[in-house]
């Protein structure tokens, strides 16, 4: 819950518009601000303050405990010009909010925290528990010093500009090693603890047992992603609490299952009691990796039998691969979303042209693999293998990323290996659309008229359903140097089914500095004049020109009263 706190008219009607945009996330404090804040600090996860960085400072000041539990707070000004991270930057999530609430405010995000100044991921923010010599490795970062990366395991970490040398080292490891002195351990969820249990085990035994075996086979518990069980043991409690202090879900599975999985040492006793000859290995292998621990029973000083059993696996690394769509060429049409996930992906996989666009968003040290035009299926697979090598991979496409691009390559590719996630961008019809009027104000299509991958008569085909449907078309890939003949041949077509003066809008470059756009006829378009930077949108039946804007009315009832110029 983040709460807000505002002391004048201006910062209420800012307070309003954040807690209009998000009301499921804030709480709105008034009374006097000194009570709100302190009401506020003890009861929300973050405070945003539209209030001054002093008031603010001399208010929370009595209120600070710890880094780790304080609740980060943003400060906006009077004029909502500057979103302040005043306090738990990282912890606190401070940066995150204050980089949220400058995008809904239309304010400046100010960020002081060091590592975020210049562009880093701070090691305490990647997300995964690290032990260490925090300071002196961010230090040694920020100082363009080289750092070791040692990574034992891959796994999907953002970009860190790491060298193959150096004093300094961030090493990514499971295993039970304490940090050198100037070193960083980063501690990936890697490790899948497999527990049986019979009824009434005490929740002490299951943890001894658990440490027993991690210590043994020298692991660290800080790895420990989840416990597994069978489907019958979900509730039992000596579990559930386990799971609890060591801060990890536990997973049931259904005995039908583990009962498929392999394992090493089954046993007959599991199987009349819950119908699987083994819990602990199979719940831990169920989702495949490398078994460290075979099965071990608990130990009872009293010497009655055990009541637990665990076995331990090392998960194979998810490699991450985002397909990122850039928008059409405006920065601010790139979304918050897309920028945080080039920020995220320790390798860009992209046309060197879409690369440029955003280069200078990318994090130090993020490995770029950009290829010329063409090459398409190539730079599909190369992004998959990244991500199935454990990698945080993003793929960058123009406009959206699904729409004649990469994304289908890419997932057509993909193995149920990798965690893939999906970013929206404004395709160029909707960027198109926006500075022609109202084009695609009822049904609409897009239609490619690039033949390469499409034999024309499917084209063809496609053209002459969305004239005699009367929907609104936009032409992708409409001409190129080779390829002229397409357009005006599906311009032809349209025009059997609309009036000669049907508004055609034409848009070149939609975003880009040097856009350009202008609103026609099917009868006097030039197809001559258009290139493969442009989208053509065609009109319906009912499309007018207002005004000098495109309007596709929502409903075939053009009313007569608009005022109405007919070019
Ligand atoms: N994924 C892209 C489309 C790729 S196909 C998207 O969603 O926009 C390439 C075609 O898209 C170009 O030939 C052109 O017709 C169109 N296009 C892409 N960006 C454009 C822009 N900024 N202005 C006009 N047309 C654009």
């Amino acid at each position: 819950m983040i709460g807000l706190i505002s002391a004048t008219s201006a910062g209420a009607a800012a307070r309003d518009r954040l807690a209009a945009a998000w009301p499921d996330r804030v709480r709105v404090y008034g009374g006097p601000v000194g009570e709100a804040v302190r009401a506020a600090f003890a009861e929300c996860e973050q405070l945003v303050c539209f209030l001054a960085t002093g008031a603010t400072v001399r208010l929370v000041a009595p209120l600070l405990a710890s880094k780790a539990a304080d609740p980060g707070v943003v400060c906006v000004d009077e004029g909502a010009r500057f979103a302040v991270s005043l306090l738990g930057g990282h912890g606190g999530g401070a940066n995150e909010l204050a980089l949220e609430v400058a995008g809904l405010l239309g304010a400046e995000p100010v960020v002081t925290t060091a590592t975020d100044a210049v562009g880093l991921a701070g090691l305490d923010t990647l997300g995964l528990p690290y032990e260490g010599a925090v300071a002196a490795v961010s230090r040694a970062l920020l100082d363009g010093e080289p750092v070791r990366l040692d990574a034992e395991s891959a796994w999907p970490l953002p970009p860190l500009p790491t060298a193959d040398h150096g004093a300094c080292t961030v090493r990514v490891t499971d295993r039970d090693v304490t940090p050198g002195e100037r070193e960083v351990l980063l501690r990936p969820p890697s490790l899948v603890v497999g527990v049986g249990a019979s009824r009434g085990v005490p929740e002490e035994e299951v943890l001894d047992l658990i440490a027993a075996a991690l210590r043994e086979a020298g692991l660290s518990a800080a790895s420990v992603a989840e416990l597994a069980t069978v489907d019958a043991k979900s509730e039992e409690p000596g579990l559930v609490a386990a799971a609890a202090r060591l801060g990890v879900p536990l997973v049931p599975h259904p005995a039908g299952e583990l009962a498929e999985v392999p394992v090493p040492n089954p046993s007959e006793a599991p199987r009349a009691a819950v119908g699987t000859p083994s819990v602990a290995e199979a719940a831990a292998l169920r989702g495949g990796g490398e078994l460290l621990v075979p099965k071990r029973k608990s130990a009872r000083a009293d010497g009655r039998p055990a009541m637990a059993t665990c076995a331990v696996v090392r998960r194979p690394a998810r490699g991450r691969l985002a397909v990122v769509g850039l928008g059409p060429g405006a920065r601010d049409l790139l979304t918050p979303r897309a920028v945080a996930e080039l920020r995220r992906a320790s390798v860009l996989v992209g046309l060197d042209q879409y690369v440029d666009q955003i280069r200078d968003l990318l994090r130090p040290g993020t490995r770029v693999l950009e290829s010329g035009l063409g090459a398409e299926e190539e730079r599909a697979r190369t992004a998959v293998a990244e991500a199935r090598a454990g990698h945080a991979v993003a793929l960058i496409g123009s406009g959206d990323a699904g729409v004649y691009a990469m994304a289908s390559p890419a997932l057509a590719e993909a193995s149920d290996d990798i965690d893939v996630v999906g970013v929206p961008g404004v395709t160029a019809a909707l960027a198109a659309g926006a500075v022609l009027g109202a084009p695609l104000g009822h049904d609409h299509v897009s239609i490619s008229l690039s033949d390469l991958h499409t034999p024309w008569e499917v084209i063809e085909r496609r053209v002459r359903a969305a004239a005699e449907a009367d929907l609104v078309v936009t032409f992708y890939n409409p001409r190129s140097r080779g390829r002229h003949w397409q357009l005006p041949k599906a311009l032809g077509i349209l025009a059997g089914h609309r009036e000669p003066g049907t508004p055609v809008g034409v848009v070149r470059n939609a975003s880009r500095p040097d856009e350009s756009a202008r609103i026609s006829t099917l009868a006097a378009l030039d197809p001559a004049t258009i290139d493969m930077m442009t989208v053509v949108t065609v009109g319906n039946t009912a499309t007018r020109t207002v005004a000098g804007r495109m309007v596709t009315p929502r409903g075939y009832r053009w009313q007569e009263s608009t005022p109405e110029e007919t070019s």
